[in-house]
């Protein structure tokens, strides 16, 4: 599937980015962030990867053992289904931009609290600004519960689009792929999600 640049470059003008924010400045500067106490554990913050034309942005919980020590998002067990899971519709990682809701990994891989996703969220928009996908993946009930500010099972989540901010980034709501490792029953129900999302990648008019 090749990347619709000129979609691409028609939204991209439709905001003026400010001179210094891409997303090789705002690595930097989260490199460097204090503004929660998840800074005083990490080993590396874990900006996110994937190409700056995303069709799809896939946000996760927040970075875990393995990416701390990387500094690269989803490098674990939970990853490489995830990049199973993708491939099965020849979404490649770089076709996809992923990364988590905090750019550092809580204590002993605990949930992140409401105050540090909230002191991230700052550099979340700013990437969902830069990178302007298709649609933008939530994985888990997490993610979803904090960024569409529902309180809901995910079963009730999934096979629905959400808008939030003034974006009009259609958001959508997968099985965690860590849940996925531990409910292997569950794995047709990421199938029905990527059929979902693909139809919204189909059929989105710009
Ligand atoms: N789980 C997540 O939610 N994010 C990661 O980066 C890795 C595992
Ligand atoms: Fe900064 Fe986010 Fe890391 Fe907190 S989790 S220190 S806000 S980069």
């Amino acid at each position: 599937m090749g990347i619709d640049v000129s979609w691409y470059k028609k939204k991209k003008n439709n905001f003026s980015e400010p001179a210094n924010t891409n997303l090789q400045t705002l690595n930097t500067i989260i490199k460097n962030c204090k503004k929660c106490k998840l800074h005083e554990t990490r080993i590396n913050t874990v900006f996110g990867e994937g190409s700056a034309n995303a069709k799809v942005m896939i946000i996760g919980e927040a970075p875990g053992k393995d990416e701390d020590i990387s500094g690269k998002p989803f490098v674990g067990r939970a990853g490489k289904l995830l990049t199973e899971i993708l491939s099965s519709i020849n979404l490649e990682r770089n076709d996809i931009f992923i990364t988590n809701t905090v750019k550092c990994r809580p204590p002993e891989n605990r949930n992140p609290h409401d105050d540090e996703i909230k002191s991230c969220s700052g550099y979340l928009d700013e990437q969902i600004k830069l990178i302007n996908p298709k649609v933008i993946v939530l994985l888990g009930k997490i993610a979803a519960n904090r960024i569409l500010n529902i309180d809901e099972p995910i079963s009730n989540l999934r096979g629905k689009k959400y808008f939030i901010k003034e974006n009009n980034i259609p958001i959508i709501v997968f099985y965690h792929p860590a849940y996925l490792l531990r409910s292997p029953l569950q794995k047709s129900k990421a199938w029905e999600d990527l059929k979902f999302m693909d139809n919204i990648i189909t059929n989105h008019d710009c």
